[in-house]
């Protein structure tokens, strides 16, 4: 809703490193529950289904795409009830396990942009350079409105589209494990009022300061 994956997307890209959604990952899960019939507020069932789910990242002529038990769902994950249910089954102990996992092992292989509510805090405390983004509830509900539009997805008015927006920041904010906040050491940035191409310039100053502060060893810099 801030933008995140699209400037997350665009930063990767100039970096030259590999771009990882983790909320697409989470939409996955929530998908599968979605067609499996079974609920999303049920833990147990969700924390079953996921243990026997995979889930990948590949990049398909150069586009990320997230691939379900072998399918690739990159389309049918964008709709607005997989949202909502992303942010269900992502409240789930072993849902955050498997795919935390799976996050990390991703990142120690490769130089990765990690796009996600819980990476600086909680999937790579060590990452060289961490930015939180923010922007009011209204821009990131309007922009979100503009996405559905513009991907042709109908039937949400801009009011629903924000309330299911405060619905998932309550969620997201208030879950026990690893809910979303600000790393102590994560530079915040609000973007409201800012185009995208404008918020990027800003990812890449900051990105370019943190980086030229690392030490050598700390690996990842371009
Ligand atoms: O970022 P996106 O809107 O695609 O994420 C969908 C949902 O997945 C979020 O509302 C959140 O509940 C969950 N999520 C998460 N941790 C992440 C990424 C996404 O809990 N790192």
């Amino acid at each position: 809703g801030a933008g995140k994956s699209t400037m997350a997307r665009a930063v990767a890209q100039s970096l030259g490193f590999l771009y990882i959604d983790t909320g697409a990952m989470y939409r996955a899960v929530g998908l599968k529950a979605l067609r499996s019939g079974v609920s999303t507020r049920d833990a147990d069932a969700v924390a079953r289904l996921v243990a026997d789910t995979d889930v990948d990242l590949r990049v398909v002529d150069g586009d990320p795409r997230v691939f379900l038990d072998g399918e690739d769902v990159s389309g049918q994950i964008r709709i607005p009830e997989v949202s909502v249910a992303a942010s269900d089954v992502s409240v789930v102990p072993a849902v955050r396990h498997r795919l935390v996992d799976l996050q990390r092992a991703i990142a120690s292989r490769n130089p990765v942009v990690m796009d996600g509510r819980d990476i600086g805090s909680h999937v790579l405390p060590d990452a060289a350079c961490k930015i939180f983004l923010t922007a009011s509830p209204e821009e990131r509900a309007r922009r979100r409105y503009e996405e559905l539009v513009g991907k042709g997805i109908q039937g949400q008015s801009l009011e629903q589209v924000l309330a299911d927006m405060v619905y998932r920041d309550r969620q997201d904010s208030t879950r026990a494990l690893a809910p979303l906040v600000q790393a102590p050491d994560a530079v915040r940035l609000d973007t409201t009022g800012l185009t995208v191409s404008e918020s990027v310039e800003r990812i890449r100053a900051i990105v370019r300061t943190r980086l030229d502060h690392e030490e050598p060893a700390g690996g990842a810099c371009p």
